[in-house]
């Protein structure tokens, strides 16, 4: 196992769709087992896949901090099948480092994907389990929380976000 590294806005990686995986290799299993040292290493609650430069549907969840009685898990081209009600709520992501914002997000979501084992699994979320789902399948599509935000915020954030990256190479 190891810990990779995590990337951040505005890199490309986290800006693209990510395919679907096709067959859970041993691959597909390392990497999470990977990603899920990562994110416990970087002190997540969850990872997506292209923050660690791999564009396929795969993410790793652990909302025990907020709520202790969920179990962490990974799933591989998980899929918003309904959601209602909606919820704002204060996010930050590892990509995006120092950014704390509120993120408009739906309530409730039903999420289906497959298990490490590739079993069909149906997850119903509510509270912060709900929220990270919405923000870890969001990377899939190439969205980060700064996409989330409203036009004018976003416009002064990805100014700011732009110009300390290209501060740091
Ligand atoms: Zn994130």
């Amino acid at each position: 196992m190891s810990v990779l590294d995590v990337l951040t806005y505005p890199r490309a990686t986290l800006r693209k769709k990510s395919g679907p995986v096709q067959k859970i290799s041993e691959d597909v299993k390392s990497l999470i087992r990977d990603m899920k040292e990562t994110m416990y290493a970087s002190g997540g609650i969850g990872l997506a896949a292209p923050q660690v430069g791999v564009s396929q549907r795969v993410i790793v969840v652990d909302v025990t901090p907020y709520e202790p009685e969920q179990e962490p898990f990974a799933l591989i081209n998980p899929e918003i099948v309904s959601s209602d009600g909606d919820v704002e709520s204060e996010e930050g992501c590892l990509s995006v480092p120092g950014l704390v914002e509120t993120i408009k997000r739906k309530e409730r979501v039903t999420v289906r994907g497959l298990d490490e084992e590739g079993k069909e699994v149906e997850i119903e979320a509510s509270g912060m389990l709900a929220i990270c789902l919405q923000h870890e399948i969001d990377h899939l599509d190439g969205l980060t929380v700064v996409e989330r935000l409203s036009p004018v915020k976003r416009g002064m954030i990805k100014k700011k976000l732009v110009k300390a990256a290209r501060n740091q190479t």
